[in-house]
């Protein structure tokens, strides 16, 4: 790589890093609890999405929430994944049929309704120990 490219990559990538570190910090000082999906990412790396999902440096959010939580007294959890889109935060059923990626509000019979990754968030949240 020619030495002005490797340049513009080392400052895309502090620059990356300076805007985690404000976003976590923020999060950590302002929250008690931060949970995440316990996303496996690899499946991703070999699609489309890799851009997206490498560039958001969820590895990198993910360590600095967990010691930032933990030097802040808060806490940092990592949740399963399974069905926390799919699942109703507020009578437990399972969306049926499933959403798919297109789907992006989850509809429940109970009445709930709720954006698709709002829905999701608030189900890692209960699960968040
Ligand atoms: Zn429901």
């Amino acid at each position: 790589m020619a030495p002005q490219r490797q340049r513009r990559h080392a400052k895309v990538r502090e620059q990356r890093r300076d805007f985690a570190h404000r976003l976590t910090t923020g999060w950590a000082r302002a929250h008690d609890l931060i949970a995440f999906e316990d996303m496996d990412i690899r499946p991703f790396t070999r699609s489309r999405l890799a851009k997206s999902v490498t560039d958001a440096g969820w590895w990198m959010l993910r360590q600095m929430c967990s010691y930032k939580a933990q030097r802040n007294g808060g806490m940092y959890a990592e949740v399963k994944t399974a069905s926390t889109t799919q699942q109703c935060p507020e009578c437990g059923r399972t969306a049926y049929p499933p959403l798919t990626l297109k789907d992006r509000t989850y509809r429940c019979p109970c009445g709930h309704t709720e954006d698709r990754d709002v829905n999701a968030s608030v189900n890692i949240l209960g699960r968040a120990p």
